[in-house]
């Protein structure tokens, strides 16, 4: 008997687990598993990213939805579209092996009025970003009154992304009797707040330490002037030419230059932000996951919570302005147990912050100097 069967999973989840190739479950989901499967409860699971809270919560909830019931049962709602796009095709993967059941993703950038059509053909669970929910449910499009679970993913997320009315505002909109599960990586005010005006005495689960970062990932910077930015990132992709990162930049318009710089530069980079039309954003995630693509160079939005594997290095081209986006950044490295970088181009005005969040992520930088041109060229 493996751990999964342990957990109290059934056999056709079982079986796509084994074709996922999943060993052992991760430590959030010996723990959230079982608690879910075993009562209707609420419950708060705090783990950072890159730990496996997709299948935490996504095995449970097939488990309990009844497949025969059209009817949507679930609502799942997560902070971005490429999110909600990818849970969407994991909950798919997990239940392949059980028929009738139906996962419709409703996210803003695509046809509403296609979205409403899958979810009438009867869709028992939705995935969803809160702004398009709202939408849908302000139109009428969706019937969320009987929906028994809700789960809340990269909480912290959709929060700082601004979506706290949506989110209050649709949960309102659900029955009282159901269960709801928030999944996030760190626990701000905010999301205390939901937990505590929305949620029935939930149960509390934590991984590893609040806040804290992943032993798997390194963390190192680069202190250069301002305006050798650009060349200290050419010299880092050139030293590492086996090199598959996201690259963050602050503001749309600089991830836009830096890409195109790459570009004509002859490196293989795409742009990946917000102003892009959905098909260009899926084109574009395509062509990476598929590694068409090493260096996707993205906004926070517009990379939240992507889980693309083997990601060697993270690189902040510019820190974020909330040390905890830092933790999100390098989240998208060493994941799933490999190594990974997250390293940060710093001028010394900012050098100040690497301090700050050496508190947050309990982990010490090292200071690296730029690989010089003659190193490169032997
Ligand atoms: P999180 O939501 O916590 O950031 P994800 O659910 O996106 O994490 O999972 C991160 C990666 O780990 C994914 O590629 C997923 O397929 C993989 N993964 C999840 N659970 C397991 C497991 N038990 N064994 C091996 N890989 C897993
Ligand atoms: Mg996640």
């Amino acid at each position: 008997m493996n751990k999964f069967e342990q957990l109290g999973l059934n056999e056709s989840l079982l079986l796509a687990i084994k074709d996922l190739g999943f060993e052992n479950p991760s430590e959030v989901q010996e723990k959230a598993i079982p608690l879910l499967l075993e009562k209707d409860t609420d419950i708060v699971a705090l783990a950072q990213t890159g730990t496996g809270k997709t299948a935490a919560f996504g095995f449970p909830l097939i488990q309990k939805i009844d497949a025969e019931n059209r009817e949507t049962q679930a609502l799942i709602l997560s902070p971005t579209r490429e999110l909600c796009l990818q849970i969407t095709n994991e909950i798919k993967l997990y239940s392949k092996y059980i028929k009738g059941l139906h996962t419709v993703a409703v996210y803003g950038g695509a046809s509403i009025t296609e979205q409403a059509k899958d979810i009438r053909r009867g869709a028992q669970i939705i995935v969803a970003t809160p702004g398009r929910m709202q939408d849908m449910i302000n139109r009428g499009m969706v019937n969320i009154k009987n929906i028994n679970y809700c789960v809340l993913d990269e909480a912290d997320e959709m929060l700082n992304m601004g979506f706290y009315e949506d989110i209050t505002s649709i949960l309102s909109d659900t029955p009282k009797e159901k269960s709801t599960w928030l999944f996030s990586a760190t626990m701000p005010q905010e999301v205390a707040r939901i937990a505590k005006d929305f949620m029935r005495k939930p149960l509390e689960i934590t991984v590893g330490h609040k806040n804290s970062g992943n032993e798997n990932v390194s963390h190192e910077f680069y202190l250069v002037s301002a305006r050798d930015r650009y060349a200290a990132l050419k010299r880092l992709a050139d030293a590492n030419p086996d090199i598959f990162s996201v690259i963050f930049c602050r503001t749309k318009r600089d991830t836009q230059a830096v890409a195109e710089k790459l570009i004509e530069d002859g490196y293989s980079a795409a742009a990946l932000h917000g102003d892009l039309s959905q098909a260009q954003r899926d084109g574009v995630m395509k062509s990476f996951r598929g590694r068409q693509i090493q260096m996707l160079v993205a906004t926070d939005v517009a990379a939240r919570g992507i889980d693309v594997d083997d990601i060697t290095h993270v690189i902040n081209y510019q820190l974020p302005d909330e040390v905890e986006t830092y933790t999100h950044r390098s989240g998208r490295t060493g994941r799933a147990g490999k190594s990974g970088t997250s390293l940060v181009i710093i001028t010394k005005s900012e050098l100040r912050k690497i301090s700050a969040i050496e508190r947050i992520i309990k982990m010490k930088f090292e200071e690296k100097p730029i690989p010089s041109g003659m190193e490169i060229c032997e």
